[in-house]
């Protein structure tokens, strides 16, 4: 392990990583996200980095949060960017920490074009974002030879706060048998009408997969009818991933977590 770190690249003072946590297990952690997090001098990290990540940071580093968690104040994504070139400017080595992948429904992609016009050098290091995570915790392939050969990433909320109005529905419903959307908790309803209306049949299985990778991780299977009360009786809260398809039947053949528990798996669970 320690003659891998020594081959990974340099952190060179005054560069700024943009790094993926993953979903928060932090043995999903990658080497470069571990080997930055033991050369950074400077950690600014996000509201989803579970604490363990944190706690990987080499001693004497500043740690600083700049997370945005729906009702809690948050930084204004301009202060961030402004706040990785002064730091950078300043000479540390910047390490960004973000949940899951950095440039899937992360805003990476913004922060680093605000480093590319402040002539600040930077990398990314990609996470294991969520939406593949925490299927994966859950016993749900994204996909499966016999159900589909497509997926849909999506997320269920503009940055004004609403399900996104440039979502072609239609398009959605007909394009990919799986969905999966992340952010889409406070609209479940609207999501779950909307792709009935454009043709995804009420009885299509639907899991909900909260604090995925986490000892807290829940698993609700439902259906694209019941979904939203369901989640409503269950409390469930987020950040949670929602995933519509048929590859949540196979979940009853390889929720290999649950059968650590003691779950039976069946062979066939498609059958
Ligand atoms: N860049 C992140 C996504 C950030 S958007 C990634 O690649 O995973 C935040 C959303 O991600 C949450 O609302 C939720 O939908 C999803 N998410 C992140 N971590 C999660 C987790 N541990 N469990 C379930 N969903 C998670």
């Amino acid at each position: 392990m320690t003659d891998i770190l020594e081959t990974l690249p340099t952190f060179e003072p005054g560069w700024v990583w943009l790094c993926g946590a993953g979903p928060g297990d932090p043995g999903l952690l990658t080497l470069h996200a571990y080997h930055a997090l033991q050369s950074c001098d400077h950690l600014v990290y996000d509201a989803l980095v579970d604490e363990r990540c944190l706690a990987l940071v080499k001693p004497g580093a500043e740690l600083e949060y700049a997370g945005k968690r729906g009702g809690k104040p948050s930084a204004l994504q301009a202060d961030i960017s402004a706040r990785l070139v002064e730091l950078a400017r300043a000479g540390k080595r910047v390490l960004r920490l973000k949940g899951g992948d950095p440039f899937v429904f992360g805003r990476g992609g913004e922060e680093a074009l605000t480093l590319v016009e402040q002539d600040i050098p930077f990398r990314v290091i990609p996470g294991i974002s969520a939406g593949l995570g925490g299927l994966a915790y859950a016993g749900i392939p994204l996909t499966h030879r016999e159900v589909n050969t497509a997926v849909t990433f999506i997320t269920g909320h503009s940055l004004a706060g609403r399900v996104p109005d440039d979502i072609d529905w239609q398009a959605l419903a007909s394009g990919a048998p799986v969905l999966v959307f992340y952010m889409g908790m406070k609209h479940l309803a609207q999501i779950s009408q909307q792709l009935r209306e454009a043709g995804r049949p009420s009885h299509e299985p639907v899991a909900i997969v909260c604090n995925a990778t986490l000892p807290s991780m829940q698993v609700l299977e439902t259906n694209l009818a019941d979904c939203a009360a369901d989640v409503a009786r269950a409390g469930l809260e987020p950040p949670a991933i929602i995933v519509v398809g048929d590859v949540v039947r196979l979940r009853a053949g390889l929720d290999w977590l649950g059968a650590l528990g003691g779950k039976q798996l069946t062979s066939e669970p498609l059958g």
